[in-house]
């Protein structure tokens, strides 16, 4: 060999050479790395491999497409870290695994052969057996000055086997927990505000919906709770098997109660009384899902459930399009916040499929998305509160306020009479020999006469603004509050109204009606009630007077 080539020979071999920590990761240099590429993975199928074995083993390797979530896997599932450490000390670091749900993960760190420390931990265990008590799985290591060591990580589960392995510089940790605390504080936080806030509500309307609700956000939010590792941590730190039942049995409730209040929402059974039966039907299966939960495995539970799922997804949808078809504004509100859960949703899966970005937002839209459904939905209540308050005020064949409005009115407007001094005025109308209207041309022209009338008596009160107003009092008479008007400027507002129906009715039949007023102007009222009797005695006046006239009290 020439002495040329030795000497190339040596550059090469200086040059790439592999150093003693050879494909190790070299962790004084790792401040936050995600690991996917840099981890050798072993399938064990028939769960028949130990620590031994494993590290005997040469069929560790990359994981197949860099991909390390591996679905609903019943092996055992192996990782090997290689770490180095070239500097002269020792490095402290944190092996993070981010999906808290997996069953039970053994952490062996091996140095020259020899077990250096191990931990065995995973969320069938107690919370106590973790090295560090946090939601999610975090390893504390230390590699020894200018060593390598590897780590052999065993895992099984009977839900999804996520393996979401990272080494994070503690510093690097504490300061990148901050910002995550912070965000479970604000999404959780957001769940415990929609609740307490639906209890008050809840407890000053008693509208069925509203439990519902309370029990659907409930179910819902500690759904998201186990899933994020916090329910373990905090409810039940000791319980690890009912910490893993819990997810499904949580899972079954939310179905539960979303179908429920789905249905009171809609109120389904008078919407659509056929599918309302079939949501029935998924609600009994949710039942069983629920005693599922307590009887079965996870894995055999968890597919006829997601199927539930889907099921009933689709069901709300469909109600809540049926009910916008039928015009319900509560109806459209309910869409709109199911949109943005299932907007949320393909979001989400489009981030699963690669076609949008891995980011915090992508990451948990479905989350995110979830939440905002809530205050959605509790929008929806609130306005199905106002709608159902309107109802009750509106009288459904003139569509004026009614008589309970009226009544409120009155009272209010008696008050601010005694207090300001402005005067207020009644009319008390009633339309003459309307049974005979009913008795020649039926009911339903009656009804028709009425709804004009009231639409002519509206429009010539609500005309000129302010706080006059019209009522339907009952039957086919009407009330109108005038405030500040004295007696004579009643009349005359009296007077025009009386010859507006009259005209307004006069293409569809010549009916005439009777107007009885009274105005705090014209006499002293002990209350709104006298105010209100000396226009009905007017009234009656006018009507033995020969109808179709104006009388004032006193007469
Ligand atoms: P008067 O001039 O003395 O007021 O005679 P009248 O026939 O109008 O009075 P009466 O109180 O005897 O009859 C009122 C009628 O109004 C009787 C009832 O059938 C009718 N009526 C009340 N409410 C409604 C309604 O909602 N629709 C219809 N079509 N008729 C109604
Ligand atoms: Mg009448
Ligand atoms: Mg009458």
């Amino acid at each position: 060999m020439s002495l040329r080539a030795w000497l190339m020979g040596m550059l090469a071999w200086a040059l790439f050479a592999p150093p003693a920590w050879a494909g190790a990761i070299d962790v004084s240099q790792v401040n936050e790395l995600p690991l996917s590429h840099q981890l050798q993975v072993l399938e064990d199928p028939q769960h028949g491999l130990d620590l031994a074995s494993a590290m005997q083993s040469r069929d560790f390797a990359p994981p197949p497409g860099d991909r390390t979530n591996f679905g609903f896997s019943r092996s055992t599932w192996w990782v090997r870290i290689d770490l180095g450490n070239p500097t002269g000390t020792p490095v402290r670091l944190v092996l993070r695994q981010d999906y808290p749900l997996i069953d039970t993960i053994d952490l062996w760190q091996v140095q020259d052969g020899q077990i250096q420390g191990d931990v065995a931990t995973g969320d069938r265990r107690p919370f106590d057996s973790r090295p560090i008590g946090t939601r999610d799985f975090l390893f504390p290591l230390e590699v020894a000055p200018g060593s390598t060591q590897q780590v052999y990580l065993r895992m099984r589960t009977s839900g999804s086997m996520n393996i979401g392995l990272s080494l994070v510089d503690p510093s690097t940790l504490v300061e990148g927990q901050d910002v995550r605390q912070l965000g479970f504080g604000l999404y959780f936080g957001g769940f415990f505000v929609l609740i307490a806030y639906n209890i008050f509500i809840f407890l000053a309307v008693r509208d069925r919906p509203f439990s519902y609700y309370l029990l659907y956000v409930l179910s819902y939010g500690l759904y998201f709770s186990i899933i994020d590792g916090l329910a373990f941590q905090y409810f039940w730190p000791g319980q690890p098997a009912w910490g893993n039942t819990s997810l499904v049995v949580m899972l079954a409730l939310t179905l539960l109660f979303g179908m429920r209040f789905t249905r009171s929402f809609l109120d389904t059974p008078q919407l659509t009384p056929r599918l309302d039966w079939v949501a029935r039907a998924l609600e009994v299966l949710s039942v069983v899902a629920f005693a599922g939960a307590f009887l079965l495995d996870y894995n055999q539970i968890i597919v006829p459930i997601s199927y539930l799922t889907i099921a009933i997804t689709a069901m709300i949808i469909t109600m809540g399009i049926i009910g916008v078809l039928h015009g319900s504004v509560s109806a459209r509100y309910f869409m709109i916040a199911w949109g943005v859960l299932l907007s949320a949703v393909m979001v989400f899966m489009a981030k699963s499929f690669g076609w949008l970005p891995h980011n915090p937002f992508t990451q948990n839209a479905f989350q995110i998305g979830s939440l905002l459904e809530m205050v959605l939905l509790s929008l929806a209540l609130a306005h199905r509160v106002r709608e159902i308050n309107h109802l009750s005020r509106t009288d459904a064949l003139t569509q004026l306020p009614n008589r309970r409005t009226f009544d409120e009115a009155l009272d209010r407007e008696f008050e601010r009479h005694l207090q300001r001094g402005q005067p207020v005025a009644v009319l008390v109308a009633d339309i003459d020999h309307f049974k005979q209207v009913n008795d020649t041309h039926g009911h339903a022209f009656g009804d028709k006469v009425l709804r004009r009338a009231a639409k002519a008596l509206a429009d010539h009160v609500g005309a000129s603004g302010g706080r006059r107003m019209a009522f339907r009092y009952g039957g086919e008479e009407f009330a109108v509050l005038l405030p500040g008007e004295d007696g004579a400027q009643a009349r005359e507002t009296a007077e025009a109204l009386r010859r507006a129906v009259e005209q307004e009715l006069a293409a569809l039949i010549p009916v005439t009606i009777s107007i009885g007023g009274a105005s705090t102007g014209d006499g002293t009222h002990e209350n709104h009630h006298a105010l209100f009797s000396a226009a009905d005695r007017a009234l009656y006046a006018a009507k033995r007077a020969g109808r179709n006239r104006v009388m004032f009290d006193p007469v």
